[in-house]
């Protein structure tokens, strides 16, 4: 397949992949200084080497929490400047680029925007990383091609992001499509990583499928990680517990070495 991906490593403050693996975490949304506070220390203290958090969520129903926005960014920038640690968050509207620019290490291009070309080219006009998320329905090749929209733009540091895609299984939210790991990097070079919380949208399974993911090449993972995921505001089901999301770092080590 003919494409125009580079081999350039990409820098993320000092974190240099895929030299570093991504380990990437943090809530589904902020909700609150002392959520994201809370959930940044003890990510960081476990290993993540990235905070991930929404303030803007593309949520399936309007009736769901949307996130707190522009509030929200106000509480990443302040727990990243706190905590001391590199960020990603989500961004939906090109209207929002500078102020997700203004706070974000890494700009995160969620799945129901894989395909949102205008979004994508003016992501690709920045220089900073971007995270791009497969498709909830898209083949291997749709997803390429959307990485290929960024890269026209001339912007090369795109980290891609398996998350899932919609199949007729029906015990989890999506199904993980392990084998695109190895393909994304056979076909681009780019680095690839996994989020097994949006993957399967249950808790106990985000461990399994961390490992798998590691154990296929992937360059790192996103994981969710809540305080007390029973009372999330999005995404509790599938958001792990301090204690899971320690126990599966230690496992990873483990693997590791
Ligand atoms: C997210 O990671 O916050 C998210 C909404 O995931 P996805 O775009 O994969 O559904
Ligand atoms: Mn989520």
């Amino acid at each position: 397949m003919k494409n125009n991906f580079s081999f350039e490593k990409i820098s993320i403050v000092d974190i240099k992949v895929p030299d570093d693996k991504l380990f990437i975490a943090g809530p589904c949304a902020i909700e609150s200084y002392d959520q994201l506070l809370e959930t940044a220390k003890f990510v960081k203290k476990n290993g993540a080497n990235v905070l991930r958090a929404g303030a803007y969520k593309p949520r399936t129903s309007p009736h769901s929490f949307q996130g707190l926005k522009e509030e929200g960014l106000r509480i990443l920038k302040q727990v990243k400047k706190e905590v001391g640690i590199c960020v990603v968050t989500e961004l939906m509207d090109i209207r929002d680029l500078e102020k997700i620019y203004d706070v974000s290490d890494i700009i995160q291009i969620g799945s129901r925007n894989m395909q949102n070309f205008s979004l994508l080219l003016e992501v690709g006009k920045q220089d900073k990383p971007i995270l791009l998320k497969r498709g909830i329905a898209a083949t291997v090749t749709e997803w390429i091609n959307a990485a290929e929209y960024i890269v026209m733009g001339g912007n090369n540091k795109i980290i891609m992001c398996e998350r899932g895609i919609r199949t007729y299984n029906d015990y989890t939210r999506n199904t993980l499509d392990i084998s695109a790991v190895p393909i994304i990097k056979r076909e681009t070079g780019l680095p690839v990583i996994v989020d097994p919380s949006h993957a399967t949208g249950i808790r106990d399974l985000v461990k399994p499928m961390a490992l798998a993911a590691i154990a296929a090449g992937a360059d790192g993972i996103m994981v969710e990680v809540h305080p007390s995921p029973e009372n999330a505001l999005s995404d509790g089901k599938q958001s792990l517990y301090f204690h899971q999301f320690e126990d599966l770092m230690t496992s990873i080590k483990r693997m590791r070495l």
